[in-house]
């Protein structure tokens, strides 16, 4: 008489965890539409004939089972409409197992007084758990007492109640149990596909690492944004698809991950199938097990390549700039500007490591002459050859050659000696004379020629280099005075300013 009883138990947690997998994508309630609360009605008068069938007949015509168990089960879900659909298909079974008979037709009263009861509370505003309850306290009741009263006079009154009781309590916490679990893991299941779908669904790309980085789930948009199937990427290591240069970068915001408590951003290369870098933006916190210990790391990254060709194309457009802001437009040498930072740099470097700087100045010799004969084109060229000549002498040393203005030039030697400087100005003379630039209407030689002006100073205090250039403008007035095409220097001695 038992086991009948346990066979019903287990048909009914059977049923219901089966129905919860069949229905997991859809929360049935008694405000889910009219089909689906039909369907379980029926799903459950379906369960309710099966329990009828292993039901114990302790006299004729008597079934014994835990059938109220599918009619509260159909209203708890899906309301009135379900639990009265139940109540019809088991009434329709029991009617068709014995015909319409006494037992039978409180039977079918029976179904339908626990429907209606159930449906009832089903619309309550009461929790989840003491709807439950209630529906469960009726049904027991209601079908001890019909049970009690056709039963009373049998022998076996006793054993039969005694059964029922334990298998309706067994059942009423083994099917509490099963629903709160089913709904528990359905519940999570939906918020999991849920989620799932977002992040499957956004242009960026979601991804999970164990915390030394191993990829452990990376949304759809993987295969747009790196070419990869999500799949061959979990489990390998992003590392390998880093490019070398970030490598220092990324190994240090790993570890400002795994210690930091907000999210951290990275701006970084990584490598798609195709082998191309891509620039991508990621920002990572690390979510923390119950012992504080790191379980894993979530990542949102976004491609941002465009953002960076703009950047990039900003800063060379940037850098272009600010060359042509130091450039002189005609020779394409320092111009002014740039001639003053570098010496104030150079005079300032001088004060701090002791030691010498030199300016010359040089000056065309009777270069309005030189325009007035040939024309200001030629004029030009000419500039740009002595331009040329000058820039020569820098090259593979830290001078500088400077256009200072009109058809004047300086030349910055910091840690030249005045003596050295003096040489370095004898052969830029030469060199500009070599030319052999034919001027016709010079009154010393029918070549172009320069005159230079020398000072050398090392600077021991803040001084500004003004002084400097005032001295090797003295020396070059005196290179012109005493004849032109010649270097002068301002004094013997260093000058100590
Ligand atoms: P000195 O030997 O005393 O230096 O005589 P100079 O004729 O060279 O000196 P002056 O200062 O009288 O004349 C400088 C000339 O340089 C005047 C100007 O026409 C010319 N000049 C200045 N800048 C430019 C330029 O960019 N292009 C050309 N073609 N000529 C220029
Ligand atoms: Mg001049
Ligand atoms: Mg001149």
């Amino acid at each position: 008489m038992f086991s009948e009883l346990i066979i019903n138990l287990f048909i009914t947690v059977a049923v219901i965890s089966f129905s919860g997998q069949v229905l997991r994508d859809k929360p049935i309630t008694y405000k889910s539409p009219l089909s689906l609360r039909m369907l379980i009605g029926m799903g459950a008068g379906i369960l309710g004939m099966l329990l009828i069938n292993y039901s114990i007949e302790p006299a004729d015509n008597i079934f014994i089972d835990l059938r109220h168990i599918s009619i509260m089960i159909s209203a708890l879900y899906g309301g009135i409409v379900s639990s009265f659909i139940c109540a019809t298909c088991i009434s329709i079974f029991r009617v068709v197992l014995t015909g319409i008979n006494t037992t039978s037709a409180i039977a079918v009263f029976m179904s339908f007084l626990m429907a209606t009861f159930c449906g009832i509370i089903s619309f309550t505003k009461l929790s989840r758990y003491k709807k439950y309850i209630l529906m469960n306290i009726f049904n027991v009741a209601s079908s001890s007492f019909s049970i009690y009263t056709l039963l009373k006079k049998e022998r076996n009154l006793n054993i039969v109640m005694g059964n029922y009781f334990v298998i309706c309590f067994l059942a009423i916490v083994a099917v509490y149990l099963v629903t709160t679990y089913t709904n528990y893991t359905n519940r999570t299941y939906r918020e999991m596909s849920y989620f799932k779908f977002m992040a499957d669904n956004l242009s960026d790309l979601v991804s999970t690492h164990l915390p030394d980085g191993t990829f452990l789930y990376l949304s759809s948009s993987c295969e747009n944004l790196l070419g990869y199937d999500p799949k061959e990427l979990v489990g390998t290591t992003p590392y390998r698809l880093f490019h070398p240069s970030d490598l220092p970068e990324i190994e240090k915001f790993h570890n400002t991950v795994i210690t930091s408590r907000i999210p951290v951003l990275i701006t970084y290369r990584i490598q798609k199938r195709d082998n191309n870098y891509v620039w991508f933006e990621t920002t990572t916190r690390n979510v923390l097990n119950k012992d504080g210990s790191i379980k894993e790391l979530v990542c949102v990254s976004r491609d941002i390549s465009e953002r960076k060709t703009t950047e990039q194309m900003l800063l060379e457009a940037n850098d272009k700039l600010s060359k042509l802001s130091y450039i002189d437009g005609l020779t394409e040498i320092a111009n002014r500007r740039y001639f003053d930072e570098f010496l104030t740099t150079h005079w300032n470097e001088a004060i701090n490591n002791t030691y010498t700087i030199s300016l010359l100045i040089l000056d065309i010799d009777y270069f309005k002459k030189y325009n007035d004969a040939y024309g200001h084109l030629q004029g030009d060229e000419c500039l740009k050859k002595v331009a040329k000549t000058l820039k020569e002498v820098t090259i593979n040393t830290n001078y500088l050659a400077a256009r200072y203005g009109g058809e004047e030039f300086a030349l910055v030697l910091p840690k030249v000696s005045q003596k050295e400087a003096l040489a370095i100005g004898e052969r830029l003379r030469q060199k500009v004379e070599s030319l052999g630039i034919p001027h016709k209407d010079s009154l010393i030689k029918p070549f172009l020629t320069i005159s230079i002006g020398i000072s050398s100073a090392l600077p021991i205090n803040s001084t500004a280099p003004d002084k400097l250039i005032h001295e090797s403008d003295l020396a070059l007035y005196k290179s012109k005075s005493s004849g032109r095409n010649k270097v002068m220097v301002f004094e013997e001695e260093i000058n100590k300013y």
